[in-house]
């Protein structure tokens, strides 16, 4: 396990303009909803998706929303194009880590249990790589990371990433 505060390298900001458009507003989105996401003990997940809409591609969202808990959000990945406008298209999904630790109780021992909150796993990755959605995540120091899925391609109408690739994950650059 990584110490605390030992971060994987950082990742380049985006060049491309249209990308720029949506990590700008996934920065803006998170470091919006910090405040309210990391209040001391009532810690939630906050976040949505951003998406392309009509023939203009122009760039909207869904949330933030709020989660049911410090380590979860529902970015509506269950239903019906994440919520979105029917003729919108998902690009990217964000959402806040807000607690590097949480605390159990048993027979009176208190345990600290350290969270993922520097990780990308399980559920985020699937919302990424099932529906190859960049992910944006605000950590408990307010530092934005990325993860950007591996290439991949439609398989009967679902994006299958390819069977060796990885995905990029870090924190961004300043
Ligand atoms: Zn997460």
């Amino acid at each position: 396990m990584m110490a605390d505060e030992e971060l994987p390298p950082g990742q380049p900001k985006a060049t491309d303009p249209r990308e720029i458009e949506v990590e700008q507003l996934a920065i803006r989105l998170l470091k919006g909803v910090f405040t309210k996401s990391t209040r001391p003990g009532a810690e939630r997940e906050w976040g949505g998706v951003i998406y392309r809409q009509g023939p203009s591609a122009r760039i909207g969202h869904t949330g933030p929303i709020e989660g049911d808990s410090s380590h979860h959000v529902d970015v509506g990945n269950a239903g019906s194009n994440f919520g979105c406008p029917s003729d919108a298209s998902p690009v990217a999904w964000y959402h806040t880590h807000p607690v590097k630790f949480t605390y159990s109780v048993s027979n009176g021992v208190v345990t600290r249990i350290r969270m993922g909150w520097d990780v990308f796993e399980d559920g985020d990755l699937a919302i990424s790589d099932g529906n190859n959605l960049i992910g944006y995540i605000i950590d408990p120091d307010k530092r934005i990371w990325r993860y950007r899925p591996p290439p991949g391609q439609m398989i009967e109408g679902k994006f299958t990433p390819d069977a060796t690739a990885q995905g990029g994950w870090g924190p961004l650059n300043d």
